[in-house]
């Protein structure tokens, strides 16, 4: 096995499926192309990938369809692909499990800006029970409840503190509003939405050096918010 980093594009379009794996291939990565979702699920279940660049629009199956199936039986980076105009569809991918989404036309620096911040999360990806979240200054340990930046803890409301546990447990993944909502509220009517932005703000002024040029949280709009990975 070399030590490349095995991409497997999922398009069933022919000249974006080509584009997309030239691009990629005299970039450093190594690449697979599957045609339809029955061929990436087959794909994925026998070999060792480590991102999966993922079309919506499959002739055989729904992406969302394939998202699901791969979540039973792993965490591997989704990011999928959207044609303009299924906004709806890239965010019950996102609710499915997917990590992050792109929409057609994109130009290939946005897509290797996307796989950076998959390989990031592979990277920093553990089994899930470490106890203590660190993510350039900001530490959060969970058996205590606090979150710590540059050394000080942190005054937070236990709202913004679930949130920013919820995200730092996400980190790298695009959480989407219902996601969020439902996570802390227990339900997501649309009002929450718009608690779900004051307490992000607040969450923002304690924890980001400046609001408007966030190092933490990213917005993505009428989407969701994202905890980055702070490089090291
Ligand atoms: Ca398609």
């Amino acid at each position: 096995m070399n030590n490349k980093t095995n991409i497997l594009v999922v398009e069933d379009d022919r000249q974006i499926r080509k584009l997309m794996s030239t691009t990629l291939s005299s970039n450093e990565y190594s690449i697979e192309c599957a045609c339809d979702g029955g061929q990436a699920i087959m794909a994925i279940s026998t070999n060792k990938f480590d991102i999966v660049l993922l079309d919506l629009g499959l002739p055989d199956m729904d992406g969302e369809i394939v998202i699901k199936k791969i979540r039973e039986w792993s965490d591997i980076p989704i990011i999928v692909i959207s044609a303009r105009g299924e906004d709806s569809d890239k965010i019950s991918a996102l609710d499915n499990g997917a990590d992050d989404y792109l929409t057609k036309p994109f130009s290939i620096e946005e897509l290797m800006a996307r796989i950076r911040v998959a390989q990031r999360r592979l990277l920093n990806k553990s089994d899930g029970s470490e106890s203590v979240f660190q993510n350039g200054d900001l530490v959060v340990d969970y058996p205590a409840g606090t979150a710590y930046l540059k050394g000080r803890e942190l005054s937070l409301t236990p709202i913004e503190y679930k949130l920013l546990s919820l995200l730092s447990r996400n980190a790298g993944k695009v959480l989407t509003h219902t996601y969020i909502t439902d996570k802390i509220w227990g339900n997501s009517v649309d009002s929450d939405v718009a608690s779900l932005r004051v307490f992000m703000a607040s969450l923002r002024k304690k924890i980001e050096k400046d609001t408007a040029h966030p190092e933490y949280i990213q917005t993505h709009i009428g989407t969701g918010y994202r905890m980055i990975i702070v490089k090291k």
